[in-house]
């Protein structure tokens, strides 16, 4: 029950009022979203919600492995530490979220667009794009290539992975999105996993020309055998 008068009833959009216009692709500091629609959600989740749960954790870390204050501030700026105090007090803020500050899209947003396409870029996407501002990432990623080759006047911070799995479960279902496509560049490869002890697990994961698959039970011919107690696996 509301107690208030409705003026319309919000109905789901029957079009799609994405125009292909890539500018998603190119704001992205970390390059999770590619020109084909692919989405690298740990790319994404490791840069945008640094001050949410997953990044948090890792800020903590940061803190208890410091010997001291110095040692604390090599690892983490007085701007990082500033953003997340005012992340705590206020609600957490998104890193970028870029890819929705310069999208087009909408009746009530595309006209500056279609107007003016080279003052849309200069003013809205370039000043993102320009940014002198650190960019969080996994080491050896997909998001750390992309900073380095297209912001190299970014400053690239390795952090650990926060997503960490709490079952074997969890950690097959999490291949797919923490896979790193590019790095998987020229790899063809199945694994057999049979994971023992607590879970008794066996699954089969395939990469091949930059995607990764992974089934229950072993499937085809191995080129690589993991057999590991689950427990320890996934301490490892
Ligand atoms: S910026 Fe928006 S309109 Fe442009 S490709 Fe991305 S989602 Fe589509």
């Amino acid at each position: 029950m509301l107690d208030a008068e409705l003026s319309g009833y919000n109905r789901p959009l029957d079009y799609n009022p994405c125009v292909e216009c890539k500018l998603c692709v190119s704001a992205c500091p970390v390059g999770a979203i590619g020109a084909d629609g692919h989405f690298d959600f740990s790319s994404c989740y490791t840069h945008n919600y640094r001050e949410f749960m997953g990044g948090f954790t890792n800020w903590v870390e940061n803190i208890a492995d410091s010997k001291n204050a110095h040692e604390y501030r090599s690892k983490v700026s007085d701007s990082e530490s500033a953003s997340m105090w005012q992340s705590l007090s206020f609600g957490a803020n998104y890193k970028a979220a870029y890819c929705m500050a310069v999208c087009p899209a909408g009746e009530d947003v595309i006209s500056p667009f279609l107007k003016d396409r080279k003052g849309y870029l200069q003013d809205v996407v370039k000043p993102l794009q320009d940014k002198e501002e650190a960019i969080y990432v996994n080491a050896n990623s997909d998001a750390e290539a992309h900073v380095a080759q297209r912001f190299p006047h970014k400053i690239i911070k390795r952090v650990s992975k926060s997503v960490r799995p709490r079952n074997i479960a969890g950690f097959l279902s999490g291949l797919p999105i923490t896979f790193q496509r590019h790095r998987s560049e020229g790899l063809a490869a199945t694994y057999h996993f049979t994971f023992t002890g607590d879970e008794s697990y066996e699954a089969t994961v395939t990469i091949r020309e930059k995607s990764i698959e992974v089934k229950d039970g072993h499937i085809g011919k191995a080129d690589l055998r993991v057999v590991a107690d689950s427990r320890t696996w996934l301490a490892f």
